[in-house]
């Protein structure tokens, strides 16, 4: 499983501009959806605007033409000037919008009038008279239409310094289908706007008379300023004059909110923008917690990677569900080889497999103790064994669910080894007890040995004395007794010279005795050796009496192979002596139990039991530092089992074997720097060699060798 990290920057550019657009892109939406409910509001006050302008200029119409039908009715009767004038006055208290009535002839002079009760005579600055022009041609136009006119507005100024804007309208007055005159109406054209408009029509709202290049004539309501007032403007076409009506719209357009609509759509904008930047928060928090969870999880893996204790998780059917790289290098197997393998696993040794299988299902059935740790031994993949210790523990999860059993795996292959030296140690340790106690006896043994030693060297001493003095007596006896006789006679009987001669070797042997009980005396106690420059031949000399007295006994021909030039070696004379007797001893004893087989070669090396002596030096070289030793025997060999401690003190297969000659015989070669080995000696017998340094390195000589053979039951 791999768990790639998150590279915080690199991921974080792509996204924030993803961010930022996102956010570009819903304000801009949120911005448009603002403006075109604004812009639909606007509209509709618009349109509605325009519908109220063309209701009130029908309202207008309507009421001017119900007028001009008013006007008719005045004249049903076929007033007089006087009976006119009271119906007139009623229908001015009724009608505010209009100033003033006149009833005029066909030539146009005044009949009769009537000023409206609500104003002061609206002519009297500006003089009646003066309009008399104006008047004529509205009145002319209207007896040419047959038909109500109007004239164009013009200023009424008042006493009171204010004015009005008037506009007269002339009707031709038909009786009996004849033009008897006309009436005059002067409106007052505020006054329209406010008598014959419905009152509902101009609520809210500023509504004018304008000419057509906008001059305002009359104004009804308070004028509105600034520009978001909604304005709309009518024609109202009159026989005779058209005038315009504006209306403005007092509800002008607010400045943020123009309707819910608008103030909803702000408000849901507005709840999207919180929930956009709350899911950018979260986002941002997610991002964190997914780095963080990032971070933690490469640092478990690290951990697991790191750990030398192998792991492995099994699911409730036993197979393997999780395996750590140090379980993988331990077993030499791949994740994939190991993974969803049930049993029997492929780690199991096959001579074990049906234990193991047995013990897991054990474990499935639930009969084990909870946690639990056991060794077991499991198999690499190039077949190798190794021992393990496993710690099991139920797998939980985070609910608590027993999902299998995670186990912790040690190699301890290391820590048996470890176990085995330190075994071994421990062996060494109590044989080098039994060593050093040995050592004390063999120093006290020697220590009580040499008086016996010395007494029968002196009584040998002494017995050859009187051998010889016996032997001067005799032949001082025999030359008296024998005057006649010859002198070279019998000098001495030869029982005599045998026993002369065995009586030295008796001395001899003694005295070899006590120096051997020295040496190992010294060695026991550990003394600072004497070294001496020795000639390999003169250590052979030593030894072979000894040699040869066995090799008879035990019927072996032993062969000496001396190379010619071979140097001194540099010693403790009478302990090399004792290594090199006890190395053939072994070798002739070894040659004692073994089978007798024909040996192939030379006649001359066709005795089956031959003892080889061979001393060289240690390289073909001159100038080696180093003897080589060897003594080589045609012995059954040495068993593996017996390889294992042939060093070891007290191991021995013989039944009156010591079990100390081999290792006592190491250590002396040890202690003068060589080394001391073995191999087997093909086809049959084994060579064991040491090594001792040379005294001196000779400046030349051959590398011929001396080869002396002995017989087979020896020489001396
Ligand atoms: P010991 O001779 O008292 O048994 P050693 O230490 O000399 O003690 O020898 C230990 C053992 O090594 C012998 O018992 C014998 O089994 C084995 N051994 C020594 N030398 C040879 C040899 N040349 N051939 C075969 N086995 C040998």
């Amino acid at each position: 499983m791999k768990f790639p990290r998150l590279s915080g920057i690199d991921r974080a550019s792509p996204r924030g501009s993803l961010w930022v657009l996102l956010m570009v892109l819903v304000l801009a939406l949120l911005g448009s959806l603002v403006w075109l409910a604004g812009r639909y509001e606007s509209s509709r006050v618009q349109s509605r605007l325009e519908r109220n302008a063309v209701e009130i200029v029908s309202d207008i119409r309507s009421g001017l033409t119900r007028n001009i039908q008013t006007f008719q009715a005045l004249y049903a009767s076929e007033p007089t000037p006087d009976a006119w004038h009271g119906p007139a006055v009623g229908l001015l208290r009724e009608h505010r919008e209009i100033l003033r009535l006149e009833w005029r002839n066909e030539a146009l002079q005044l009949l009769s009038y009537v000023e409206t009760p609500y104003r002061t005579p609206v002519f009297e600055r500006l003089g009646r008279d003066r309009l008399a022009a104006d008047l004529s041609v509205t009145c002319n136009a209207a007896r040419r239409l047959s038909g109500a006119t109007y004239s164009a507005s013009y200023f009424a100024p008042q006493a009171d310094g204010m004015g009005l804007e008037v506009m007269d309208m002339c009707q031709p007055v038909v009786v009996g289908g004849r033009l008897t005159g006309y009436i005059v109406a002067s409106y007052s054209l505020q006054d329209i706007l406010g008598e014959l408009v419905g009152k509902q029509l101009v609520r809210g709202i500023t509504l004018s008379f304008t000419e057509a290049d906008g001059t305002r004539l009359a104004l009804q309501g308070v004028a509105s300023r600034g520009n978001r007032i909604f304005v709309a403007r009518e024609l109202l076409d009159l026989p005779g004059n058209t005038l315009v009506i504006r209306m403005d719209s007092r509800l002008g357009t607010p400045a943020l909110f123009p309707n819910v609509l608008t103030a909803l759509v702000t408000a849901m904008s507005l709840a999207l923008l919180a929930v956009l930047f709350l899911l950018a928060r979260d986002m941002r928090r997610r991002l964190k917690v997914e780095h963080d969870l990032g971070e933690a999880l490469a640092f478990r893996k690290a951990m697991e990677d790191s750990l030398l204790t192998g792991l492995r998780a099994r699911d409730l059917q036993g197979r393997i569900t999780y395996v750590n790289p140090a379980f993988c290098k331990m077993v030499g197997l791949q994740p994939s080889e190991l993974l969803n393998h049930g049993f029997p696993s492929p780690y199991w040794p096959p001579e074990l497999a049906s234990a193991y299988q047995q013990r897991q299902e054990t474990r499935l059935a639930g009969n084990h103790s909870p946690r639990e740790s056991h060794e077991s031994v499991f198999m690499r993949q190039d077949g190798t064994r190794f021992p393990v210790l496993i710690m099991e523990a139920p797998l939980v999860n985070a609910v608590g669910k027993h999902t299998g059993w995670m186990s912790a795996i040690l190699d301890v292959s290391e820590q048996r080894r470890i176990e085995e030296i330190s075994r071994a140690s421990q062996d060494r340790l109590q044989a080098s007890a039994r060593l050093a106690m040995v050592g004390e006896m063999a120093s006290l043994l020697s220590h009580e040995l040499n008086q016996p030693l010395a007494a029968i060297s002196s009584y040998a001493t002494g017995s050859l004395n009187l051998l010889r003095g016996e032997i001067e007596a005799e032949r001082t006896s025999a030359a008296q007794t024998a005057v006649c006789q010859p002198a070279d006679g019998p000098v001495a009987p030869p029982l005599f010279d045998d026993l002369q001669l065995a009586m030295r070797r008796i001395a001899e042997q003694a005295e070899r005795a006590g120096k051997v009980i020295k040496s190992v005396h010294d060695f026991v106690r550990r003394r600072e050796r004497v070294r001496e420059a020795v000639a390999p031949q003169s250590l052979l000399d030593a030894i072979m009496p000894l040699v040869i007295l066995q090799s008879r006994k035990l019927e072996v021909r032993v062969v000496i192979e001396l190379a010619q030039d071979c140097p001194p070696v540099l010693c403790d004379r009478t302990m090399v002596e004792q290594v090199l007797l006890n190395l053939s001893r072994n070798g002739m004893q070894a040659m004692q139990g073994a089978e007798e087989t024909p040996v192939v070669g030379p006649p001359s090396d066709r005795c089956d039991r031959v003892l080889t002596l061979r001393i060289r030096l240690a390289a073909s070289n001159m100038q080696s530092r180093w003897v080589e030793f060897a003594v080589i025997d045609r012995g059954e060999g040495i068993s593996t089992e017996a390889a294992k401690q042939l060093f070891t003190p007290f191991f021995t297969t013989k039944e009156e074997g010591m079990g100390l000659g081999l290792s006592l015989c190491r250590t002396v070669i040890e202690q003068h720097g060589g080394f001391l080995g073995y191999e087997a000696a093909p086809p049959q017998g084994t060579i064991f060699t040491f090594t001792l340094p040379v005294a001196w390195v000779r400046k030349a000589g051959t590398t011929a060798q001396d080869v002396r053979e002995k017989s087979c039951h020896g020489t001396d």
